[in-house]
Parts: structure tokens; sequence; C-alpha cells
């Protein structure tokens, strides 16, 4: 958190000449330091809120980046941020319960908390699958992979800020906007992409089931998740089921991340043939933070264009993407 030079000697001088300020968009804004405090949780929620928030207001991130958010527990002291903050903005769909419980005990009693996921999407869509099934009650949540649900995630956030925040509403408009233009940018740049992938290729295996949404979306289909529900690694007999799926549907390459290194999909791949691409980076944003590539777009460009070239196509159009923001990126992501 940085007051700009040029902020401070404006405030200064609105105190001194109070008829010679107005609020002007450009010089005068109020600074992030009397601005909105909103808590996210995963990292590209963070970023989502990051890119219509711009420098109006304080965000600050839970999850660290690189975690497991399925099983994350905030550490206790994750409660004095959620006791100071405005907003409290988290996916819901059950990923982040015990951040969210924390959140309810300690949060101000005029503070708001949104279940973004929850929200916008209707119970009659909810995905059940391997690693997420009905009988635990807990939809796959990762919406956020899409680009159609990161647009109304975008346009939550900047109803729930416009409303907190109204002075700034027109700043969020055009950054909501700027972002909207970005994602279907990529979206436009996927679906001509994946064209290039040969017939019947669009199958996806990954370890951490994290397309469920964006496949039902862009046309292609998940096979199969190796994580089971609990997520720790399958076992024995699941890895051969795994393993008949993959011959059978002539899979050329299963998918592994950062975030949850299995030698599991490594046997897969020595048992099938199939190629094993291990570097998605699930919630993981590339780069630091600051950094352009340290973004929803940055991650998903990324794992978009990875997962297109493993199954043998080309990215030229997602590659010419530029990954930029019209509005800095001040948010903290633990690390
Ligand atoms: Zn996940």
């Amino acid at each position: 958190m940085h007051l700009s030079r040029p902020g401070l000697a404006l405030t200064a001088l609105c105190v001194a000449a109070l008829s010679a300020c107005s609020t002007s968009a450009t010089s005068g804004s109020p600074s992030a330091s009397d601005g909105l405090l909103v808590a996210t949780t995963v990292s590209p929620i963070t970023s989502i809120a990051a890119s219509i928030g711009g420098d109006r207001v304080r965000i600050e991130g839970i999850v660290p980046e690189g975690t497991n958010s399925h099983t994350f527990e905030p550490e206790p002291s994750v409660a004095a941020l959620l006791s100071t903050a405005d907003l409290i903005l988290v996916n819901g769909l059950k990923l982040e319960d015990p951040t969210l419980s924390l959140a309810e005990t300690n949060k101000k009693a005029d503070a708001k908390i949104v279940e973004i996921g929850t929200n916008v999407l209707p119970e009659s869509d909810y995905i059940y699958d391997f690693s997420f099934p009905k009988e635990e009650g807990k939809p796959n949540p990762h919406l956020w992979t899409d680009t159609a649900y990161t647009v109304k995630y975008a346009a939550a956030i900047r109803e729930e800020l416009s409303a907190l925040d109204p002075a700034n509403a027109a700043y969020y408009a055009a950054n909501f906007t700027a972002f909207e233009k970005k994602v279907n940018e990529l979206d436009a740049a996927v679906r001509t992409d994946q064209q290039t992938v040969p017939q019947g290729n669009l199958k996806l295996l990954t370890y951490h089931d994290a397309y469920a949404y964006f496949a039902k979306d862009f046309g292609w289909q998940v096979i199969g998740a190796v994580q089971p529900k609990n997520f720790s690694d399958p076992n024995a007999s699941d890895v051969a089921a795994l393993i008949d799926q993959v011959k059978a549907q002539n899979v050329k390459t299963i998918f592994g991340s950062e975030v949850f290194p299995s030698k599991v999909l490594e046997e897969i791949g020595r048992a099938t043939g199939a190629t094993y691409e291990d570097s998605l980076r699930d919630d993981d944003l590339p780069g630091a933070p600051g950094e352009a590539d340290h973004s929803w777009l940055g991650l998903m460009k990324y794992n978009y264009a990875t997962m297109i070239k493993g199954l043998g196509g080309q990215t030229p159009s997602i590659d010419a993407v530029v990954v930029d923001s019209t509005v800095p990126d001040n948010a903290v992501y633990p690390q």
C-alpha cells in the first residue's frame, strides 16, 4: 500500500481551498487508503476484483497462492482482516467454508459477504463429478476457469463496489468494460485456436478437476479427473480404471499442475503412452504480484495455451492476446 506524493499534495490543497476541489476522475479521486477494504479468497478472484477496483479500493487476498484452496483453513490471524473489511468476496459453492465461517463470526456488523459463484450459478447448472460427487453436496466450484463466468464475476464485483462506493461507480464501470473486452478477446482466441486441435482430441484428463464448466462451454470433453473427493491420491483400482479410459479414448496428453504434484499422472502416462504435461497452474498466478502476467488473464492465457498445445493444436491467436490492464493491481496476494 503506497500513497503517491501528488495525492498527498492534492489532499492538502483541497483542505486549503475547498471550493476548488471536486472529486475529478483523474486527479482528485479518493486515495485507496481511505477507500473500501475488500477481502477476497483465491488469487484469480483477487485479480478479477483488482481489475475492477483498481487503485480506488484496497484488496487483500486470504488463500496463499500455490495452496490447495479446497482444504485451506485460515490462520486465526485472518480474523483481523475479516473484522475490518467492508466487503468480503468468496467464491462460495462450498469452496471456502472454513474462511466463510470465520468471516461470519468476525465481520463488521455492516460488512457484506458475497458468495459470487453461488450467486451466478443456478443450481440446475451445478456440475458434480468424480472429484465433486453429488452425495457430498459440494458442486465443482471452478467457475473462474471459464470466460463467461469470469465476466459474470467481474459484473458482480462492479455492482458490489458501486453500491458501497457510488462516487466511483463510473470508474468501476469503465474498468469492467475494459476487463470484459480482454476476457472476450481471450475467449475468441481460444475458440479459434482450439480448431487446430486434431479432430476428436479435445479431451481432458486433469489431475485437479478445474475445467468442468469451461469444457461444457467450449465443447471439450472432460474424460476424468484423477484427484478423489478427499484430495488425496487415488487408489490402485481408480488408477487402473483411468489407465483403461486413457487407452480406450486415445487421450494424447494428460495434465497435472504445480499446485498438486502427483506421481500418479506420471504412472498413467507411462502405462498409456500419453504425454504428461505437469505445468497447469490452477489458481497460482504466473509472475510476481504487481507484474501484468500475475493476473487472471495471465493465468488463463497460459493454461488455455498449454492445454491446446498439449492436445496437438497451435495457439497463434492466444499468443497474440496482450496481457495488460488499464488499472494498477495493488492487491495483497499472500504467497
Ligand atoms: Zn481447485
